[in-house]
């Protein structure tokens, strides 16, 4: 005999667990499937223990900078275990908060893998489950290279598993997760060499912040290697050995780390006895309200190709809820402008387009705005490292269509600036708001 419901979540992940939520108070029977802990990749392996190990190396390099600032301390190293510890502690209580909330809005959670049997009917071992709807919210998972040796060493979930910072480090990939495991890496000790494909970091952001987040990793004594493509990665005595397609080689690594993009689980799901189509990047295919091409079945998060950050899966699965269950019709998540940032030392935020993306649409009447500028902490402390903030404005009424940020305190600043863009502000209004100072965030308000 079958269970019935309003909605079965497929993965509870960041869009699973918000739609669920969402769903069942507006009332809806819902039944959330998962086979690993709850909170998918944000809460396990993603932002939630990255930005603790990010929080631990924010606070080494404070500690070298107190040091030239004339404290007496010398800057001690971390104690992995220790601070695991907490981190561990930390993500136990989302999970129980979890927990607690699917009990307070009566959600079923089903503990194993869900496998459709048609459209809307789920299979979980001997059990069936049937509902009006059904959200694939199962996610994605970290990609290997097809090389030789591409199975070797770790990926990012392989890093939140280490108990020591390893010696030497190799990172593939110039992305996300590269650079922000990269720096946490480096700020705790490690001597880390990143290799890119491309001729810098975070290729796909405006060209000025990839190049200006090189120069700031180089700065602080990370090997940034351009134009280097594996093409075999091999154990030595000597540890991890990486060679490519220019024919150079390096090696000498006691751990190796893969960040080079992830893929969607779509795997043993059953999508083609439920008919559901794949795009051509294999990402379940979805329309502008998240909807597969079956009628009831429905998708967010990883699993699809727009943007894959958490924030985002939440938002489109509380409006898809709000539509399916709360009576809003026209609900749907509007993709311009999302903000995002990249926990990178220092920090990288960008909304918007970039200047070249800007350009490309709007041609001539793109005008740029840019600061660059020590900030006191650093400055304070003899460095030169430069903090860096570009506008991108078009038109006669010069709109702000992108702001991009590279600095300490970027992660924080953006969000409100988000704000601004989304509802159109125009570089006058930036001109008109006084300013806070002394601040990073002052010359966003003064940049002429
Ligand atoms: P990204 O897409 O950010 O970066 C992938 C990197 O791998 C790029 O530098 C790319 O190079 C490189 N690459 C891809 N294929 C190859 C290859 N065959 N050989 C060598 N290099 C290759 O993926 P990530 O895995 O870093 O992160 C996945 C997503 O997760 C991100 O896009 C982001 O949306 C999300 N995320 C968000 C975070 C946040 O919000 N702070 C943190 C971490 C992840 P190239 O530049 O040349 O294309």
């Amino acid at each position: 005999m079958s269970e019935a419901f309003d909605l079965i979540v497929l993965g509870a992940g960041s869009a699973g667990i918000a739609m669920a939520i969402r769903a069942a108070s507006h009332g809806a029977r819902v039944c959330v499937v998962e086979a690993g802990p709850l909170g998918g990749t944000c809460v396990n392996v993603g932002c939630v223990p990255k930005k603790a190990m990010w929080l631990a190396a924010e606070l080494a390099e404070a500690q070298a900078l107190a040091r030239l600032l004339g404290f007496d301390s010398a800057p001690g190293r971390l104690d992995w275990p220790a601070f695991i510890a907490r981190r561990s502690a930390y993500i136990a209580n989302i999970h129980a908060g979890y927990r607690a909330r699917f009990e307070q809005l009566g959600i079923t959670l089903v503990q194993g893998h869900g496998r459709f049997r048609a459209a809307r009917r789920i299979g979980v071992g001997t059990r069936t489950l049937e509902a009006r709807h059904v959200l694939i919210a199962t996610g994605a998972h970290s990609r290997r290279m097809a090389i030789p040796g591409g199975d070797l060493g770790i990926d990012s979930d392989g890093f939140f598993d280490l108990r020591a910072c390893p010696r030497r480090v190799a990172i593939v990939g110039a992305g996300y997760i590269a650079v922000e495991l990269g720096g946490v890496l480096r700020a705790l000790g490690a001597e880390v060499s990143l290799f890119a494909r491309s001729d810098r970091v975070l290729r796909y952001f405006d060209h000025e912040l990839g190049a200006a987040l090189t120069r700031a990793m180089v700065d602080r004594g990370i090997q940034v290697a351009c134009s280097r493509l594996p093409v075999r990665a091999q154990r030595t005595a000597d540890g991890y050995a990486l060679h490519f397609q220019d024919g150079s080689c390096t090696g000498g690594f006691d751990e190796l780390i893969w960040a080079i993009g992830r893929d969607p689980n779509v795997q043993d799901l059953g999508l083609d006895v439920a008919g559901v189509a794949l795009d051509a990047q294999g990402f379940v295919a979805i329309d502008d309200w998240q909807d597969t091409d079956v009628a009831g079945v429905h998708a967010a998060g990883d699993v699809t190709d727009r943007l894959p950050l958490t924030p985002v899966a939440i938002a489109a699965s509380r409006r898809l809820a709000d539509r399916l269950f709360g009576g809003q019709a026209e609900a749907r998540l509007d993709y311009a402008n999302i903000p995002s940032v990249v926990f990178s030392h220092p920090p990288v935020g960008a909304v918007g387009l970039t200047e070249e993306a800007a350009r490309a649409a709007h041609g001539e009447v793109v005008r740029v705005y840019r600061a660059r500028f020590r900030p006191m902490l650093t400055a304070l402390a003899g460095h030169d490292e430069r903090t860096f903030m570009k506008l991108v404005c078009v038109g006669a009424e010069e709109r702000v269509v992108g702001i991009h940020l590279m600095g300490i305190g970027a992660d924080e600043i953006l969000q409100g600036f988000a704000v601004a863009v989304k509802m159109g502000a125009r570089k006058a209004d930036l001109d008109a708001t006084v300013a806070i100072h002394p601040t990073s965030a002052e010359e966003l308000v003064l940049m002429r």
